[in-house]
């Protein structure tokens, strides 16, 4: 098990257009199995490889059934609808933003062999998608919200979600 620091807002390797992968090898397995470890230690549903100072076209999804797939050079190649919601991120800890996303998404990507594949979701797993995706190309789920919540205004909008909801 081995654990890397994750990367905060405002950090350069966050803001970084990140380079294909270009060799499956080795080092690569190393990183996504580090970055399995930190994702699965952190308590987060995705992580992409720049908030861990690696500027490659390399993220990590949770599914809803806590499956963790491994998605290089993804790309996404067709999304249906639209959805908003809550949304965060292990780099801006603590705070939280409405944020409008697909609300189905199909990812083409390769395994961590080199193999293409696709994989499609719908709801949370979509909006993971497209939030780890973005990081490849240097960008915060911040960048697509007007307000951040955090503490007590957060707890409150919570609520009145789950109340709209029950
Ligand atoms: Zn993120």
């Amino acid at each position: 098990m081995a654990l890397r620091q994750i990367a905060l807002q405002g950090e350069e390797c966050l803001q970084k257009k990140c380079r294909p992968v270009t060799e499956f090898n080795q080092r690569l397995w190393t990183l996504l199995d580090d970055m399995k470890d930190t994702l699965l230690d952190s308590g987060g549903v995705g992580l992409a490889a720049p908030q861990v100072g690696v500027l490659r076209r390399v993220c990590l999804v949770m599914n809803e059934a806590d499956e963790i797939i491994e998605l290089i050079n993804p790309e996404i190649v067709y999304t249906e609808g639209e959805q908003t919601g809550l949304e965060g991120c292990l780099s801006v800890p603590g705070k939280y933003g409405e944020v409008t996303r697909p609300d189905f998404v199909r990812v083409r990507a390769q395994d961590r062999n080199g193999a293409w594949f696709e994989a499609e979701d719908e709801g949370l797993t979509a909006r993971c998608f497209c939030h780890e995706i973005e990081h490849l190309d240097g960008h915060l789920f911040v960048e697509r919200t007007d307000h951040l919540m955090e503490g007590e205004e957060l707890e409150n909008y919570i609520r009145r979600m789950e109340e709209e909801d029950a």
